[in-house]
């Protein structure tokens, strides 16, 4: 720390170079850094991935004492603080996962003036001990992250935040800094009014990537489809194919090799050394694909990425966003691209289940999920629904540039299909010696001989044959969007289909269904079936 108001911008702008190896400020760094350099507050709101770290980071090197970092997110500390560490920046973290002499340790750097920052889990400021020990050292700034986290009607209220407007009370001369990736103007009113900053300037970010193409496609034969969009769009371009796991990773970029395009694997699974190698090339190179597991981007600025492909049905909105949004830095049209499909449902909500974690956490996870599908399933702009997830307002009802606004969806009533399909999962409950996944489902309405249905006399039920005004592709989009609804669920390790307590009002006729058409013309291959 040191330096004076004066020079405010070009120290900022020569720590971001001699600390951080960053060329420039992006978007509203510059303009937040200069408003908290000077000695005023700020509420900062930008995407994830928007660079907010930098936003506190930097005003707590240029002025002088150490920048208090408040943060929920207390798993996160120790690998935060090891990052700055090996950048040469002096930090340190305090919070329950430390022994006492670890957290005497950073006590004393703390108060000998050695710290550029400190990271303290909010319930720790709710603590006398705490309070005194910080009016005994010398702050330049206060970054109060995940901000969101003061607005009682949010997800992810928590109480100890309440109490940090006595940060304000206590350091009036301390700058504060908020900061969010949650938009809706409601929590914004909220940080402001509970952490009492009525003269914080504001900083909103817009979250709208408008270069992005944004397309989802139904899941048809993916490595052949990814093919095609390479070849037909993006022949020579840099790009990352994202896949769920290391084997189709690996997989994925044999393939494309053999194809002739130039594609590298990254995952967890590979050595330390080809990580970095493979890495170091797809920056440094030109027109590389990369084949990755969610493993790889965090970090990574390249430019000119043409394009980001989704074999795989990302956990949540917020990473797809995240991971999407590492195409077109530059600015320059890039597309986002993903072959989403039935089975993506089956095993996501599968993983839910049987994966570990509270109850708590699989209902959150759930709830990932289900806006996850919500976007895939949409028949509306893709962009709209991106935005208004993000809690954005004034976005245009159209955007022109992704799949739906450029070639719009059919929807039809769906009624009658899902009421055939969800009579069929009831049939099959009735039998209970053996449980039975959406192939053999839609082998039943389509009237299909094939072995399982005669061993298991499926073609004596009454639904036996009565959908034949779908193709199998038809059906499983049928399914799929059932699944995405929450008018069928998954159970157990096979993917069997069972009815949910929604269920009912659609069998009872007092519930319609609404569905997207499929395409007709996709049924290339049997790769996506369960
Ligand atoms: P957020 O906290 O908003 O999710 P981060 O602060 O983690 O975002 O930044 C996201 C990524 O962008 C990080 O890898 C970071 O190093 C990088 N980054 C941030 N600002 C810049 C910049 N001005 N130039 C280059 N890279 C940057
Ligand atoms: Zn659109």
């Amino acid at each position: 720390a040191g330096g004076g108001v004066g020079v405010a911008e070009s120290d900022a702008l020569r720590t971001l170079h001699r600390i951080f190896g960053y060329d420039a400020f992006r978007g509203e760094q510059a303009a937040v850094i200069d408003q908290v350099v000077g000695g005023g507050d700020a509420v900062v709101l930008m995407p994830t991935g928007g660079g907010k770290s930098l936003c506190y980071q930097i005003p707590s090197l240029v002025r002088p004492g150490t920048g208090v970092v408040v943060s929920p997110l207390i798993a996160l500390m120790q690998d935060q603080v090891d990052a700055l560490r090996a950048l040469g920046v002096k930090a340190g973290f305090m919070n329950s996962t430390q022994d006492f002499d670890e957290r005497r340790t950073v006590e004393a750097e703390f108060l000998a003036g050695e710290l550029d920052l400190i990271y303290l889990a909010p319930e720790r400021l709710r603590l006398d001990s705490t309070l005194s020990l910080l009016a005994r050292g010398r702050i330049s700034v206060f970054a109060i992250d995940e901000a969101h986290c003061v607005a009682s009607w949010g997800h992810d209220f928590r109480p100890d935040y309440l109490a940090l407007s006595v940060l304000g009370e206590r350091w009036p001369d301390v700058p504060r800094i908020a900061l969010t990736a949650t938009a809706t103007a409601a929590t914004h009113q909220e940080i402001t009014a509970r952490l009492g900053m009525p003269d914080a300037k504001h900083f909103v970010a817009s979250f709208d990537r408008p270069n992005i193409q944004y397309r989802i496609v139904p899941k048809v034969d993916p490595k052949k489809q990814l093919l095609a969009f390479l070849k037909e769009e993006h022949a020579g371009d840099a790009g990352i194919v994202y896949c769920l796991s290391r084997k189709s990773v690996d997989a994925t970029a044999d393939f494309l090799c053999k194809q002739g395009i130039e594609a590298i694997p990254y995952h967890a699974g590979l050595d330390g050394g080809t990580r970095a190698r493979n890495q170091a090339r797809f920056l440094r190179e030109e027109g590389l694909v990369v084949v990755a597991t969610i493993a790889f981007g965090m970090g990574i600025d390249k430019p000119d990425v043409r394009f980001v492909a989704h074999l795989d049905l990302p956990k949540s909105v917020e990473g797809y966003y995240q991971e999407t949004g590492r195409a077109g830095r530059d600015g320059a049209p890039s597309t986002a691209w993903m072959a989403y499909g039935l089975q993506d449902v089956v095993q996501q909500r599968k993983m839910i289940q049987s994966g570990e974690g509270d109850e708590a956490f699989r209902r959150r996870a759930a709830s990932h999920l289900d806006a996850m599908l919500a976007l895939c399933e949409t028949a509306e702009c893709r962009r709209g629904q991106l935005l208004a997830y993000f809690g954005q307002e004034g976005a245009p009802e159209k955007c022109g540039n992704c799949d739906t606004c450029l070639n719009p969806p059919e929807t039809l009533d769906g009624t009658v299909p899902a009421q055939k399909v969800l009579s069929t999962v009831w049939r099959l409950k009735q039998e209970r010696r053996q449980k039975f996944g959406a192939g053999q489902i839609i082998d039943i309405l389509l009237g299909k001989k094939t072995a399982k249905v005669i061993q298991f006399d499926h073609d004596q039920l009454s639904v036996f044959g009565v959908g034949q005004e779908f193709a199998e592709s038809e059906w499983r989009g049928v399914v799929r969007q059932l699944l995405a609804q929450g008018l069928l669920a998954v159970e157990g390790e096979y993917g069997t289909l069972v009815l949910t307590e929604s269920s009912g009002s659609v069998l009872g006729g007092e519930r319609q269904v609404r569905l997207r058409k499929e395409p007709k013309k996709v049924a290339v291959a049997r790769a996506d079936r369960s």
